[in-house]
C-alpha cells in the first residue's frame, strides 16, 4: 500500500503544509504555497487568479451592480 503522500508547495513541490486563502479577494480558495514562493508573489491558488488579482482594483465594484443600476430612474438632487 502506498503512503499519503505529504502536501507540497503548489507551486515548486517541496514540502509544505500551511494553507493560505488564495491572494484574490473574491476567490476564497486554500492555496498551498511555501514562503519562498509567496515572496515570489505566488499567492494565488492557480494562474487565472494570479492574473486578477495582479490586475484588478480592490475596491472595484461588479459590473452585474453597474448594469442594475443603469435603468434606474434617475433622482435630481434638488428633490433630497
Ligand atoms: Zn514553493
Ligand atoms: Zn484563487
Amino acid at each position: 500500500s502506498a503512503m499519503p503522500s505529504p502536501p507540497t508547495c503548489r507551486y515548486c513541490g517541496s514540502p509544505w503544509d500551511q494553507y493560505q486563502l488564495c491572494s484574490t479577494h473574491f476567490c476564497c480558495q486554500l492555496v498551498l504555497s511555501c514562503s519562498a514562493c509567496r515572496q515570489g508573489g505566488h499567492t494565488a491558488c492557480c494562474p487565472t487568479c494570479q492574473t486578477k488579482g495582479q490586475g484588478e482594483e480592490p475596491s472595484a465594484t461588479p459590473t452585474q451592480r453597474e448594469e442594475c443600476t443603469d435603468g434606474w430612474p434617475r433622482i435630481p438632487q434638488d428633490a433630497l
